[in-house]
């Protein structure tokens, strides 16, 4: 699944690429992917503007000039494809952004888990505190101090799945919740109430740290995520625990090994994890 740094990518980009453009028409090969009838949707997005597009944990928010919003989760596999011209679609394509210059954005999604709800944009953050997402890790405000007063608050639990928790911290997934521990040196499985105040700043060091570095690269491509132009983030080769069972540990040379972890796959090193 995509998670901050993927969707902090793809949120850049099109940034970059699809505000000011001028929706000319939708298309909408399948329904299930938006929250209201089609002819509605089209009525609604159609003839208008992109005026801004954020972020907020896994979510992006594309504003338009009519005082509606898209709201899109990417979920396990759902792609935004920019694209200079008319292409070619595959059967995974199930939406169609065509922008009068000619230009298109395609949402593709092989697993069909995503969605692209068009609300009010005065309603987004009524939308938002339904969500109850916890803090942006890599916001000016989230502070080492923050972090500890949070954790405080979860002592009896299991610091990998809370950190992978979006009500805790928004954003972190499988992939980055394990590279932080690792970085941290810490066992996936530590209680928090047994985190050390040394072993908390590493953990929140590894967060901003590992998360705006998997930005620069633009994501880990670990399964279908692409960015818009359809190139794959280039972190992977950074990643040091994640997908490396039976591995050697890139440090110590010990084998790498995989737990099954709140119900997601876990991959550590028993020697220098501690
Ligand atoms: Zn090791």
């Amino acid at each position: 699944m995509p998670e901050l740094p993927e969707v902090e990518t793809i949120k850049k980009q099109l940034q970059n690429k699809i505000i000011g453009k001028k929706i000319k028409l939708v298309e909408i090969k399948s329904p299930r992917f938006i929250n209201l009838p089609i002819n509605d949707f089209k009525k609604i997005v159609e003839k208008t503007t992109v005026i801004g597009i954020s972020r907020r944990a896994k979510i992006l928010i594309i504003n338009l000039s009519n005082n509606w919003s898209l709201i899109i989760h990417l979920k396990l596999t759902g792609q935004l494809i920019y694209k200079e011209n008319q292409s070619k679609i595959d059967k995974h394509t199930h939406l169609i952004f065509h922008f009068t210059d000619g230009s298109q954005l395609l949402y593709n999604d092989l697993r069909q888990f995503g969605y692209l709800k068009l609300i009010e944009s005065k309603k987004i953050s009524e939308f938002l505190i339904e969500e109850n997402f916890g803090p942006e890790p890599l916001e000016k405000d989230f502070t080492l101090e923050k972090f500890k007063k949070l954790l405080v608050k979860k002592s009896r639990q299991k610091i990998k799945p809370l950190l992978m928790d979006q009500t805790f911290l928004a954003g972190i997934g499988n992939v980055y919740a394990q590279e932080i521990c690792f970085y941290a040196k810490i066992l996936p499985y530590r209680k928090v109430s047994t985190l050390s105040e040394r072993e908390i700043k590493k953990i929140y060091d590894g967060i901003r740290r590992i998360l705006t570095s998997a930005i620069a690269h633009r994501g880990s491509s670990v399964d279908t995520y692409l960015d818009i132009y359809g190139l794959k983030g280039e972190y992977i080769p950074f990643l040091k625990v994640y997908g490396r069972e039976n591995q050697p540990c890139l440090n110590c040379k010990t084998k790498i090994k995989t737990i099954s972890l709140a119900g997601r796959g876990t991959c550590f090193c028993p020697s220098c994890q501690k």
